[in-house]
């Protein structure tokens, strides 16, 4: 271990559980992650926000990037293919992800967490992106969705119980999406009756990711259809409750190893402890979470292509065709070019999102813009369009990196243009029917 790392490790810039073999002498004791925001050594602008550009990391967050970097090579790629062809994750990824502090990124330290910045997750999830999207979404999901809606809207009692289970040990789903309500989802029909201190919620949830291993649910039910969207509460139920029913994984084309279920829920009763925030606020919740998240889905699609890239370039720097490698033919050259380039422009926005969501800057268009490019540059028709690589690509490691098409969870395409159009419009235009968290800002009171 070279001197700056040992000195790195000293500061405690590091995950606290499981440190790699490499780094084990700096095993015990633990060290938490501070913020990383505080600890920017970048020169700061009068209003304090750094002052560099987009790809400047701190010393924390080189080391998480490394450190998951070496996680995914040496305990998730050995799995890949056989995760997708079983549609199956794989349990000692998921071990693997709580003990080195993965799942549970932001949450601090006091509650057992890594105490570590959003910007961390996101470094997170486009690494283990980079050899298995299915693996990131877990890691997203987890991250830039459940705990932070807990952190946000917990109570303490809440959190107490709940991040210390999330962090070391309890992955998560979140319920909104049903068979009639997919974009539009305040047209959600699962509903919540009260009953003295007790909810009981029915209904069913459609495309639940990471259903088949989560331990808890934040699902969105109507507690008053009277009032419309505004009875959408969100409530935590453990995934061992009684009438909780996790269905049959989809057989999906692409991240396959991360399971996509249908889920019942018949007369299951939830302690009116377990509501999230305030009855009535989930749709608010869920607009604010799902904004933010499209930064997670972002650099999940972000490091999807960069993965499918850095596998073609190798190959097509050994295949031979007309007695040279494909790679010096001039046509082949600026289709790396233009991948390159469509790599780099979602990173920058995806990493300005990023940025911007942790100086509490407006981040509705920028997270949009950044979901929509990313999705745009992992999609068949552009990740994987060297020519070269199709032939492998398609016979062999496909669907490891076929993306849903254009990735609709979080939000399909056209709520991401939308979202990124509305700063052009003017009021007498219309938004349209969508419901989509987008459009509904326009007439929501602010979260
Ligand atoms: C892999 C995967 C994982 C998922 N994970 C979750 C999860 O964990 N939790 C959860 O709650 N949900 C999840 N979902 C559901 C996801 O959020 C929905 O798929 C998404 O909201 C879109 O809904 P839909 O599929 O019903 O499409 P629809 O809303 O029915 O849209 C169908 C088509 O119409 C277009 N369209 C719709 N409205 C408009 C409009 N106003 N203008 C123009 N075009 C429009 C869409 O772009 C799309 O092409 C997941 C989905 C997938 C595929």
């Amino acid at each position: 271990m070279d001197r700056a790392t040992v000195r790195l490790l000293r500061g405690g810039a590091l995950l606290r559980r499981n440190f790699p073999s490499c780094l084990s002498s700096w095993k015990t004791p633990p060290h938490a992650l501070n913020s990383s925001q505080s600890e920017a050594q970048l020169k700061a602008t009068s209003n304090g926000l750094p002052l560099a550009p987009l790809q400047t990391f701190t010393d924390e967050e080189m080391m998480i990037k490394s450190t998951v970097k070496k996680f995914a090579q040496e305990q998730v790629a050995p799995f890949v293919s056989k995760m997708d062809e079983d549609s199956k994750m794989e349990k000692s990824i998921i071990q693997g992800l709580f003990q080195q502090g993965l799942m549970g990124i932001e949450i601090d330290a006091k509650y057992g967490g890594t105490g570590a910045s959003f910007f961390s997750s996101v470094l997170v999830i486009e690494e283990l992106a980079k050899v298995d999207a299915s693996v990131a979404l877990v890691c997203d999901i987890q991250n830039t969705l459940i705990n932070r809606m807990i952190g946000k809207y917990g109570t303490e009692e809440q959190k107490a119980t709940y991040l210390p289970k999330l962090a070391t040990e309890k992955a998560s789903s979140i319920c909104i999406s049903e068979a009639g309500a997919g974009s539009d989802s305040f047209a959600m029909k699962t509903r919540a009756d009260k009953k003295g201190d007790y909810y009981i919620i029915n209904g069913s949830k459609m495309w639940i990711s990471s259903a088949e291993i989560a331990g808890l649910f934040v699902v969105m039910a109507n507690a008053d259809f009277s009032a419309g969207y505004k009875g959408i509460t969100c409530f935590l139920v453990d995934g061992e409750t009684e009438g909780l029913h996790v269905g049959k994984p989809e057989n999906k084309l692409g991240i396959r190893a991360s399971s996509t279920c249908p889920i019942t829920f018949e007369n299951v009763k939830v302690p009116k402890t377990n509501i999230l925030g305030q009855v009535g606020h989930g749709y608010k919740y869920a607009i604010g979470s799902l904004n933010e998240g499209r930064i997670g889905i972002a650099a999940q699609m972000l490091g999807l292509a960069q993965g499918c890239f850095d596998y073609t370039i190798p190959y097509i720097k050994e295949r031979e065709q007309f007695g040279r490698r494909v790679f010096d033919f001039q046509g082949l050259q600026h289709q790396v070019a233009h991948m390159a380039t469509q790599l780099e422009a979602a990173r920058l926005l995806t990493y300005n999102a990023a940025r911007l969501l942790e100086a509490g800057r407006p981040i509705i268009k920028e997270a949009s813009m950044a979901k929509y490019h990313a999705s745009e540059s992992s999609s068949p028709s552009c990740a994987t369009s060297l020519p070269n690589h199709r032939r492998q690509l398609l016979t062999s490691r496909w669907s490891l990196w076929l993306p849903p098409v254009q990735c609709p969870f979080q939000g399909v395409h056209e709520a991401m243009l939308r979202s990124s159009f509305k700063p052009f419009s003017d009021s007498s235009q219309q938004m349209g029917p969508f419901y989509s968290p987008i459009v509904a800002l326009n007439k929501l009171p602010k979260i």
